[in-house]
C-alpha cells in the first residue's frame, strides 16, 4: 500500500466505515459498484474489483471479454451521510491494465487534458432539478398538498411543508463540503431544486451522479421517491440539469469568461463568446447526450400542454440574461448556462461533448453573431427561419441523427463508445416508436 492509500484507510476506519465502494457509470450515467470490506481496501484501491460489462446498459463488451477493473480516484471519497459506516469512490475502468476507452469517466478526463494543455481548467455548476413524489392510490403524485396551486414557483408555503425531507438533503450536501447556495420549491407542483458552488469538471461529475443516488435514498427514508425523469406530468414543467460553464486560467485560476468591457454588454469574453460559437456549431449532437431520453424532447418545447411557459430551450441560439435561450450569460457575466442539459443526463459524457466543442469555437476563433436579448419563444417558426434560426432536434431520433453525423462526437467519445451510444439510442427511440401509446388509441381508434 502506498502511504497515500495507507492514511486513507486509517482515516475511514477512524471515521467508523467499514465497507468501501468502488463505483462507476454506466451509459445512463447511473451508479454500479462493489461493496468491500475495509479490510481488502488496499485491494480495491490497486485495481481488485472486476465487472463484466455485457450486465450492464451501454458498458461495449461481450459476455467472453475480460473483465473491466475499477481504480477507484482518492480524491472522490465520500462517506454517505446517511449510512456513514459506508465510503463510495468514483473510478475509472480499465481493461487489460490499459484505461478502458468506452469509461464515460476517462472520456471526460481525456477532454479535459485537452482543455489543461490549452491553459484552462473547465469549471462547472450543474442545476439540480427534480420532482418529490409519493405513491397514492397506485398514482405517482407530488408530495405536497398545495398540489392545485397554479403558480407554484417559490411557494415559500410549498417549500416549508417540505422542509424537513429537503433540509436533511441540503445538510446532506454541506456535510460533504459542497456548499449549497439556495434551494427552491420550482415551477411544478412537488418539483426542488438545490443549487451549489460549482467546481471543476470532474469532481463536479463525481458529485452529481452522487446527488441522484443520495436523493433516491433520503427520499426513500421519509416514504417518497424522487424523480429524475425529464419531463413526468405533461402539464408542469420538466427537470432540467442546467450546465453552468466557464474556463479558468489553469495556473492563477482567473475567470477567463469575464469582461466588464463586453461591447456586446453580457459581461463576457472573447474566449466565452468562442466557446459558445462552438457550443451553437454543433448543438444538435450535443443534444443527443445532455438531453438522451425519448422523454428529453418532451421538455424541449415552449408550451406543450402547459398554460404558462417551461422556461426550457426550444431553438439554437444564446442571449444575455434571458431564459428562453439554449445559451444564456446569467446577469452577473463571466459565464454561460446550457438549458437544454436535463436532470436525467450522465454528466461525464454530457461535460465531455459540450467542453469539446466549446474548445472548437476557441480553437477555429469561432464568434456567435448578437446575443437575442428578445423572448424567443414568441416568434413564429417562419420568423426564426428568416432568421436563420434553428430548432434544436425535436425528439431523440433527430438527435441521435444529429450525433451520428457529427465528427465531434467519434473524436470526443472514441470509436467505441460512439458506436454504442448511437446502438443503444437508436434501440431507445425504436422501442418507443413501435410502442402504441394510449394517446394514438383516444385519437384514432374510433375515429377511423
Ligand atoms: N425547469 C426549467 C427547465 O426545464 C428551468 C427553470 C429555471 O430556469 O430554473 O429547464
Ligand atoms: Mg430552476
Ligand atoms: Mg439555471
Amino acid at each position: 500500500l502506498t502511504a497515500q492509500i495507507q492514511d486513507l484507510k486509517a482515516d475511514l476506519e477512524a471515521q467508523g466505515v467499514k465497507y468501501a465502494l468502488a463505483s462507476f457509470v454506466d451509459i445512463h450515467g447511473m451508479c454500479k459498484a462493489k461493496s468491500v470490506p475495509l479490510s481488502h481496501f488496499g485491494q480495491m484501491m490497486a485495481g481488485s474489483e472486476l465487472f463484466t460489462g455485457a450486465a450492464l446498459d451501454g458498458v461495449p463488451q461481450d459476455i467472453s471479454d475480460e473483465e473491466v477493473a475499477t481504480y477507484p480516484d482518492p480524491n472522490s471519497v465520500t462517506i454517505l451521510p446517511w449510512k456513514p459506516e459506508v465510503a463510495w469512490f468514483a473510478s475509472d475502468l480499465y481493461l487489460k491494465g490499459e484505461p478502458f476507452e468506452a469509461c464515460c469517466r476517462g472520456i471526460l478526463k481525456k477532454v479535459l487534458a485537452e482543455a489543461a494543455g490549452m491553459g484552462f481548467t473547465f469549471n462547472l455548476g450543474i442545476e439540480t432539478e427534480f420532482f418529490m413524489l409519493k405513491e397514492t392510490d397506485g398514482k405517482s403524485v407530488p408530495v405536497s398538498d398545495r398540489d392545485t396551486l397554479a403558480k407554484p414557483c417559490y411557494d415559500l408555503q410549498g417549500l416549508l411543508d417540505n422542509y424537513t425531507w429537503i433540509t436533511e438533503i441540503v445538510e446532506a450536501m454541506n456535510s460533504l463540503g459542497w456548499d449549497v447556495y439556495s434551494f427552491d420549491h420550482e415551477d411544478g407542483n412537488g418539483q426542488f431544486e438545490t443549487d451549489f458552488a460549482y467546481c471543476d469538471a470532474l469532481k463536479m461529475a463525481d458529485r452529481f451522479t452522487f446527488f441522484r443516488l443520495m436523493v433516491k435514498e433520503i427520499a426513500r427514508k421519509h416514504g417518497f421517491f424522487a424523480t429524475f425523469m425529464p419531463k413526468p406530468f405533461a402539464n408542469r414543467t420538466g427537470s432540467g440539469a442546467h450546465y453552468n460553464m466557464s474556463l479558468a486560467d489553469i495556473n492563477t485560476g482567473t475567470n477567463l469568461f469575464y469582461d466588464s468591457d463586453d461591447p456586446r454588454g453580457c459581461k463576457l469574453s472573447k474566449l466565452g463568446y468562442q466557446f459558445i460559437a462552438g457550443i451553437l456549431k454543433h448543438a444538435p449532437a450535443i443534444c443527443a447526450v445532455i438531453a438522451p431520453t425519448v422523454n428529453s424532447y418532451k421538455r424541449l418545447v415552449a408550451r406543450g400542454s402547459m398554460s404558462g411557459f417551461t422556461w426550457a430551450p426550444v431553438y439554437r441560439c444564446y442571449g444575455n440574461n434571458n431564459r428562453t435561450n439554449l445559451l444564456r450569460i446569467p446577469l452577473a457575466g463571466g459565464r454561460v448556462e446550457c438549458r437544454a442539459a436535463d436532470i436525467s443526463s450522465n454528466p461525464y459524457l454530457g461535460a465531455a461533448v459540450i467542453l469539446a466543442a466549446g474548445l472548437e469555437g476557441i480553437r477555429d476563433g469561432l464568434d456567435p453573431g448578437e446575443p437575442h436579448t428578445e423572448n424567443m419563444y414568441s416568434y413564429s417558426l417562419e420568423q426564426l427561419a428568416t432568421m436563420g434560426i434553428q430548432c434544436l432536434p425535436r425528439n431523440l431520433s433527430e438527435a441521435i441523427a444529429a450525433f451520428a453525423s457529427d465528427p465531434l462526437s467519434e473524436t470526443t467519445f472514441g470509436t467505441l463508445m460512439y458506436n454504442t451510444y448511437i446502438q443503444f439510442k437508436s434501440q431507445e427511440w425504436e422501442d418507443y416508436h413501435t410502442h402504441i401509446s394510449d394517446w394514438e388509441i383516444q385519437r384514432y381508434l374510433k375515429f377511423f
